[in-house]
């Protein structure tokens, strides 16, 4: 076990990687998927299920838990990992990223944000010294830079504006981190879709110098295309020997598309969030199992999974309790699709380190490209 924070690159293939971090509450195999666990919980499901499909770290909401709990009432109960019950590594975002999506209910000025809290409308203050006060209280092991974060599309001139300001917040934040040994802090890359706004972002969080670079801004609405449209350079602006890292993504093919393009890090609610409405990924693409077709089917989700979800229950099953309103119903699907996002990290991990990572995304496209099972 180390006490520091390190990043080994083990394998390359094309522009995708494979490697592993090294933290003291472990090691974290990248490409990793990290599930989002919002309220200091990933929704209906055990801190130990979550470890069992694979997750080697999870993502923590600065902004949600800063409201309720607060990160003061955390600290005092002994950190969030201890809190939560998860003594895995832990990133947390900066609590930006929320704050900026309650239009309307913000002011911001080159101080930091002014907010009215969703809950009970009460007043509070982000800037990039509370949001790393706030990281550092919740123990968190690798913390985000506080940056702004505009809604695509924007015109340039708004996307330039606030990536000047980000880039002062990265600084500030960086000043306000101080040296944690053991803990790592991430900038995080904006721009929107300009190349160069990019590279000149890329640069200016370089000459401040991180453990680690998000790829910011994207995953907000612009859709694969675009989205896949920057990752084909953003990752090379970034240095080779540190962490890249994609915020909020994503579907499956978003998360190989986004491997295949250089990205080390990635999470989202998808898999959890899903999990609760009755979808569920698979190699052959997305179920909806309230679907009627599913209520006398006595075969598994995915035969291939070897999830609880899978193993011991039938689509007809999992159709019943959906319908019939049941938790255990969120329970199976969440803990299913988090275990099929997880295999896809792993699948890939083994995949790059032995030189065949397009003959295993050409298979993920066509089991996809398949359909889902024939109806009985
Ligand atoms: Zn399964």
């Amino acid at each position: 076990m180390t006490d520091r924070f390190s990043f080994r690159l083990d394998a390359t293939d094309g522009k995708a990687r494979t490697g592993a971090i090294s933290t003291p509450r472990g090691e974290i195999r990248t490409p990793a998927f990290m599930p989002v666990g919002t309220a200091a919980t990933v929704k209906a499901m055990l801190p130990e299920s979550v470890a069992a499909t694979g997750a080697d770290i999870l993502l923590g909401n600065t902004y949600h838990l800063m409201l309720r709990p607060t990160a003061e009432r955390i600290a005092r109960l002994g950190g969030l990992h201890k809190f939560m019950n998860w003594d895995k590594p832990i990133l947390t975002d900066s609590g930006g990223f929320q704050v900026m999506s309650l239009a309307g209910l913000r002011k911001l000025t080159e101080e930091g944000v002014t907010f009215k809290s969703h809950i009970d409308g009460s007043r509070h203050h982000l800037s990039p010294e509370r949001s790393m006060e706030i990281q550092a209280l919740l123990g968190s092991d690798i913390v985000m830079c506080f940056d702004e974060c505009p809604a695509l599309p924007a015109d340039r001139d708004r996307i330039k504006s606030s990536m000047d300001l980000s880039m002062r917040w990265a600084q500030r934040s960086r000043d306000a981190f101080g040296d944690r040994p053991g803990h790592a802090l991430f900038g995080i890359q904006q721009g929107g879709l300009e190349q160069d706004l990019r590279e000149e972002s890329a640069q200016a969080l370089q000459a401040i110098a991180f453990d680690g670079y998000a790829v910011g801004g994207l995953a907000v609405g612009e859709g694969q295309e675009a989205m896949f449209g920057v990752l084909d350079y953003a990752p090379d602006q970034l240095p080779a020997d540190k962490l890249r890292y994609l915020m909020g993504v994503g579907k499956p093919d978003d998360i190989v598309g986004a491997v295949k393009r250089g990205i080390d890090m990635m999470d989202c609610v998808l898999p959890s969030r899903s999990g609760r409405t009755g979808q569920a990924f698979t190699r052959r693409g997305v179920v909806n199992i309230k679907n009627a077709r599913h209520a006398d089917d006595p075969r598994p989700l995915d035969e291939a999974c070897t999830c609880p979800a899978c193993s011991r229950y039938s689509r007809a099953y999992l159709h019943h309790v959906f319908r019939a309103n049941e938790m255990i119903s969120g329970m199976l699907l969440t803990w299913h699709n988090l275990h099929y996002f997880q295999k896809i990290m792993a699948g890939m991990r083994d995949a790059i380190a032995a030189g065949t990572f397009a003959v295993w995304e050409a298979d993920f496209h066509s089991l996809r490209a398949q359909g889902d099972i024939d109806p009985l």
